[in-house]
């Protein structure tokens, strides 16, 4: 019989494959985040199905949270569907239980796939061979579906013990000294008809889950339902047994009737136990291939940066669910408990323009998450004494501010943190990431359904937020923390400043736009948000006198006094090149120092790009880079564009590797919490925005390549305003696809070249040392 790793394998090349080769107990929780399976919907760890000890199951259901004794909601961990053990004549069947001659995991990027095959010798000298597959679902996102074989190599087993159940002895590991929590109870369990249902809720949002399992095996030719859960048989000696669970998970849509819930599951779990498991695979990979074909992007030249790029795009198509603004992405997807599984600007910053370019209506819900919260965005920042709309700088299901009181500092001490109460950036960062999704998809409804009012809501909280500084007759924004949180409580972070005043103007000329050009949308919002002409005025008036960053030569100055801390600078780096923070500088005394924890001032310069110079990016980027310690995994990736984009080849490149790899090597050294949202999402964008140079300049979609020496060719596509623009990258030539149902033309701007394309017909454009050659071709 050929095995699950091979057949669930065929056909797929290395560069879809991410092995593991032998049994190492030591890494066994950043596998089973790298290995994470997950649909967007339910998301579930690579844990090894006979859940051998020190491993961390985690099943999650998106926008699943709970509270229970904590202060703030957290991600809850729910019952395990994929476990399964075996004890062979008194003796468990496992990597802690027997010895492990041989072991191999493979995760198959393609397919959305976990296929395992482990050879084990019990104590007498006898060997077994296991197998395992599993995935959960693409197509139809409420399944899951494993598969089991075990063949006694060397003699028959007269007492092979089976049990598989839906494990509901997990737990929440528990953040800092918070210890285990279970944030649910069994409201029902039950078997019948061949299947079991199991039905918790959680302990305080009383989230309501389902889950109906079933199972059947196969030995030769025969098929047998199991009717419980636990039974004995005997296997003769290279004989297999193929036992294969399916499991259907639904979340009960919250005020909904549980029995018609249940029905429901039911029927969904009944058609999907019919249904052959090969055909449930193929339906599942057939959805991955769909995925890919919007997602992938291709790259000549190494074959190791290829898998792991597809590596950081896999785990964000596994987050990825278009549920209507129902969740978000937290920061560590659904591939683990770390940060709580909350919401943070990484999700909008980071993630959402590989959404929005890739598969624009998930980024679409995710605009709408905050858009669903405005209410308690309204109310929190009433809560604060500002007006409009603040929105939480940690956020969960319900869209209130969620940030711990503690968390660990960079010396690994539990200390107290102030985010919440003054990282207000992402206020602006959502408003902005409304306006890049606009841009790019040119969807007027949503900007006026809902994007206005975002616009409108924050420009009120940047209003009532800044201060007058009479005597200089500009605005200020006192007490926040930057994006470099080393430094706490600091005035004008010119990130901040520079956001709001970018969010105070665009939301003023939306204004004008929809007044005189919408009238019916501006009655409405005019009317429902108690807006006036005065008010818009106002901050127009409040951005023009926006308080304006003290510049050395050309570099800003990342908050009043930034100059003047000490100046230190890291000296050296680790073995991946991360610079590493001087010894005596302890938390204490960092913000003291000009060490900056990641990407501010710079990441400035990228989102605002048309407002710099070339000459003060490439200024900026090199005295902020040289103190910038990247203590957060999403630094190195805006460095790496920053770098691509000021002609620092070689660092854009190390930084882009530091990225690339952050969870692929555990880089940071916690990717056993969860695979790094953020970290993903800017890899996608170092490889697009950096390396192929994709950028909107001045509303025009634009590229102006600079692909590594490595790399002779990328290719992929993104979405812009309705069309599919295939785009092949090398250094010196673009060719460019644009497929689309209508016959708009698209205005495009290659190697500074601008022109008018018309869709379904293919261009190239070649420079010349300089010189533009543009032609179609066929
Ligand atoms: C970073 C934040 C980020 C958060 C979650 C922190 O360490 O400084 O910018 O939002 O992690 O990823």
């Amino acid at each position: 019989m050929r095995h699950l790793v091979s057949s669930a394998n065929a056909g797929t090349d290395d560069t879809w494959l991410l092995i593991e080769r032998g049994w190492n107990r030591a890494s066994q929780l950043v596998r089973e985040s790298q290995f994470a399976l997950g649909n967007g919907l339910v998301g579930s760890r690579g844990v090894l199905e006979e859940i051998p000890a020190g491993c961390a199951p985690g099943t999650f259901i998106t926008g699943v949270y709970d509270k229970l004794t904590a202060r703030v909601s957290e991600l809850v961990n729910l019952p395990n569907p994929f476990n399964f053990k075996f004890t062979a004549e008194g003796e468990k069947v496992g990597v802690l239980t027997m010895d492990v001659l041989e072991h191999e995991r493979v995760l198959n990027m393609a397919r959305g796939v976990l296929a395992r095959r482990t050879v084990y010798q019990d104590a007498r000298k006898r060997r077994y061979e296991y197998g395992s597959l599993r995935f959960l679902s693409m197509h139809d996102k409420n399944v899951g579906v494993m598969q089991i074989t075990l063949t006694p190599l060397d003699e028959q087993v007269k007492e092979l013990a089976i049990e598989t159940r839906i494990d509901t002895s997990v737990y929440n590991r528990g953040m800092l000294t918070e210890g285990r929590k279970k944030h649910f109870r069994l409201r029902e369990a039950g078997q019948g008809n061949g299947a079991g249902l199991l039905i918790v809720e959680t302990l305080e949002k009383k989230f309501i889950v389902i889950y109906r399992s079933g199972f059947y095996y196969q030995i030769g030719r025969t098929k047998v339902f199991a009717e419980d859960n636990i039974f004995q048989l005997s296997l003769r000696k290279r004989q297999t047994i193929t036992l294969t669970k399916v499991v259907h998970i639904s979340r009960v849509p919250n005020g909904n009737d549980l029995e018609k819930a249940k029905r429901s599951s039911e029927k969904r779990f009944r058609m999907a136990f019919r249904t052959p498991c090969n055909r449930l695979l193929q339906n599942h990979v057939c959805a991955w291939e769909a995925l890919w074909d919007r997602a992938d992007i291709k790259i000549e030249g190494s074959s190791e940066v290829q898998r792991d790029l597809r590596f950081n795009i896999y785990h964000m198509l596994t987050s990825a669910h278009d549920d209507d603004g129902l969740s978000s992405i937290g920061a560590r997807g659904l591939s683990g408990e770390g940060y709580r599984g909350h919401i943070f600007w990484d999700a909008e910053v980071f993630l959402l323009p590989f959404y929005t370019y890739a598969m624009p209506e998930v980024a679409r819900s995710m605009l709408l998450y905050r858009y669903r919260r405005l209410a308690q965005a309204r109310e929190h920042a009433r809560a604060n004494g500002y007006r409009g709309a603040q929105f939480p700088w940690e956020s969960a299901d319900t869209g209130e501010e969620e940030t711990p009181t503690w968390a660990k500092n960079i010396d690994g001490r539990v200390t107290k943190i102030f985010t919440d109460k003054f990282e207000h950036h992402i206020t602006a960062d959502i408003a902005f990431t409304y306006y890049q999704y606009y841009v790019a998809t040119g969807d007027k409804s949503f900007m006026e359904d809902y994007g206005y009012e975002v616009f409108f809501e924050t420009a009120r909280f940047w209003a009532s937020r800044v201060a007058y500084d009479r005597r200089n007759n500009v605005y200020v924004i006192r007490h926040v923390i930057g994006p470099d949180e080393f430094h706490e409580d600091v005035n004008n972070n010119a990130y901040t400043n520079m956001m709001a005043k970018w969010n105070l103007v665009t939301a003023y000329e939306a204004f004008l736009r929809i007044q005189a050009e919408k009238p019916r949308v501006y009655a409405k919002l005019a009317d429902r948000l108690a807006l006036t002409s005065k008010e818009a005025r106002q901050w127009k008036r409040i951005a023009a006198r926006m308080y304006v960053n003290r510049r050395v030569g050309l570099v800003i100055e990342q908050f009043d006094g930034f100059f003047r801390k000490k100046r230190i600078l890291p000296k050296e780096c680790d073995k991946n090149g991360l610079p590493l923070i001087p010894k005596r500088i302890t938390s204490r005394v960092i913000g003291k120092t000009q060490l900056v924890k990641q990407a501010d001032v710079v990441m400035l310069l990228y989102l605002l790009s048309d407002t710099f110079s070339p000459e003060t990016k490439r200024k900026n980027y090199e005295f902020y880079m040289d103190r910038t310690v990247h203590k957060s995994s999403l630094s190195p990736s805006t460095h790496a564009i920053m770098a691509a984009e000021c002609g620092d080849a070689n660092r854009a490149y190390q930084c882009f590797r530091i990225s690339l790899r952050a969870d692929a090597r555990n880089l940071h050294h916690n990717t056993m919490e969860g695979v790094h949202a953020a970290s993903l999402g800017g890899t996608w964008q170092a490889a697009v925005n950096g390396f192929a140079g994709v950028r909107v300049k001045k509303g025009t979609l634009s590229v102006d390549p600079k692909l590594p020496d490595a790399w002779d060719k990328m290719a992929f596509t993104l979405k812009w305003r309705g069309a599919d623009i295939h785009l092949e990258v090398k250094n010196r030539s673009v060719r460019v696809d644009i497929v689309a149902r209508s016959r708009q033309r698209v205005e495009l701007q290659v190697f500074g070249e601008k022109r008018l394309l018309s869709p379904n017909r293919k261009y190239m454009f070649t420079d010349r040392r300089g010189k533009i050659d543009v032609h179609e071709y066929y």
